[in-house]
């Protein structure tokens, strides 16, 4: 059987894994990031971004293929909302959650009539078949693209999973949603072998996927230091420390021994989803951490001499002028070596989803036009933060960046662009979602 396997732009590891497993069942798959010209008899697309449902190339791929017979199927993250992806992509179906335990019955029945995890439409009706429960995640090796190594994802080829699940409960988060808040890892041998896989195929670079790669093998209510510090050793030991990374981490999540074997074993940054230095609207947010304890935790990682990136959320429903002077202050308080801004970004199935579509419009800065310094710029309140805060965080870095017209341009232009495409996600959530 012909299957291919297409995440849109780049080659994610999901897309891969799925490509491996159906390759180990018999499949003769190929695995694409743009989108082929002729379509195989099954088409599986890995779809990450909710953009993906407002993209006329992938609507328009899809209605290609299945107006000449083939059979398309969706998953990824964008199956936290299998409604709005059946109305506005419509696929044969779409696979919910974890997608290995449903791809191969997929494959072998023709139908996902009664296949647990699926979502399709029959006489004008959705129906949903409740994904199987999470599983251990014993399987065959991904499928590995040829040209893995010119893909570049943050500076890293490929971001390897380790571990799902997220103790955190971030109200704009998928990952706890998505994977569960309880941690399943993956045997060391298994990564490694994955690691040797990926670097025999030209990947120069890579890192440990999103989330908190400190909760390895996190067991009993318990850090394991010992497994995560054996991981990266390991890892350093096939790739080199200088082309490994492990920046995602959580600040309620490190140790003196982790900060540590990052600094040894890695390129040595972290990079800590910081949000906001308003108590108030962390504690909206469910981010389970006060300022004060990120403040200790980048403190601690310049003890251990680590480099430290932040993100930070603008536009969050709630967040009130007085709760964005607080962010701007904690980073002028607490330089940072890199800093990335973004707009709240209400994606399906969060906490966040629910609390926009409460949120009148005229209250949400989303939405309400900024009346102050920016004005005459024409942004709404959240695209004025994002454009002032990267703008303000630049200023701040630990090597502040010198603010030619370029890079106005560029803040500017990313914060409108930013808060058109959230808008338009706001858009359909109303139209699926919206009681
Ligand atoms: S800690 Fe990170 S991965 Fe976990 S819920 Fe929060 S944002 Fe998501």
């Amino acid at each position: 059987m012909q299957v291919q396997v297409i995440s849109p732009g780049i080659y994610t590891y999901g897309a891969m894994v799925i490509g491996g497993l159906l390759r180990s069942a018999g499949a003769s798959v190929t695995l694409h990031r743009r989108f082929p010209v002729e379509p195989s008899p099954i088409v599986f697309l890995s779809l990450y971004s909710t953009q993906h449902l407002l993209d006329p190339a992938i609507r328009e791929f899809i209605a290609r293929a299945r107006t000449a017979g083939n059979t398309c199927y969706i998953g990824g993250p964008v199956s936290a909302a299998p409604e709005m992806v059946l109305g506005e992509l419509v696929p044969d179906a779409v696979v919910i959650g974890e997608g290995e335990p449903v791809v191969i019955p997929l494959l072998s029945r023709g139908s996902p009539d009664g296949i647990p995890g699926t979502a399709y439409t029959r006489n004008g009706e959705i129906i949903i078949n409740p994904p199987v429960p999470p599983q251990t995640l014993d399987r065959p090796l991904p499928l590995i693209p040829d040209d893995i190594g010119t893909q570049d994802v943050r500076g890293a080829n490929v971001y390897i999973e380790t571990h799902r699940g997220c103790l955190g409960a971030c109200s704009f988060c998928q990952v706890p949603r998505f994977f569960g808040r309880t941690i399943r890892s993956r045997e060391i041998d298994d990564i490694l072998a994955e690691v040797r896989a990926f670097r025999d195929k030209g990947a120069r670079r890579v890192s440990i996927s999103g989330g908190t790669g400190s909760l390895y093998q996190y067991r009993d209510g318990k850090l394991n230091p010992g497994a995560f510090i054996a991981l990266l050793s390991g890892m350093a030991e096939i790739m080199g420390s200088r082309n490994v990374s492990a920046p995602d981490i959580r600040v309620d999540c490190i140790s003196d021994e982790i900060l540590d074997a990052i600094r040894k074993y890695t390129i040595g940054w972290v990079f800590f989803g910081i949000e906001s230095g308003s108590d108030r609207i962390l504690n909206q947010m469910g981010k389970g951490v006060t300022s004060s304890q990120v403040a200790d935790a980048i403190e601690s990682c310049r003890q251990h001499h680590l480099a430290v990136a932040g993100s930070f959320i603008v536009g969050y429903p709630t967040e009130e002028p007085d709760d964005y002077e607080q962010t701007k202050t904690f980073i002028a308080d607490h330089p940072l070596d890199d800093i990335f801004v973004s707009i709240a970004e209400p994606l399906p199935s969060t906490p966040l989803a629910s609390l926009a579509l409460r949120t009148p419009r005229e209250a949400n800065p989303l939405f309400v036009p900024h009346t102050g310094e920016y004005r005459p710029l024409n942004l709404t309140e959240a695209e004025a933060r994002f454009f002032d805060l990267s703008l303000h965080g630049a200023m701040c870095r630990t090597r502040p960046l010198l603010l030619a017209g370029q890079a106005y341009d560029t803040f500017l232009e990313e914060g409108r662009k930013q808060g058109r495409e959230i808008r338009l996600v706001y858009g359909i959530l109303e139209k699926y979602y919206r009681k």
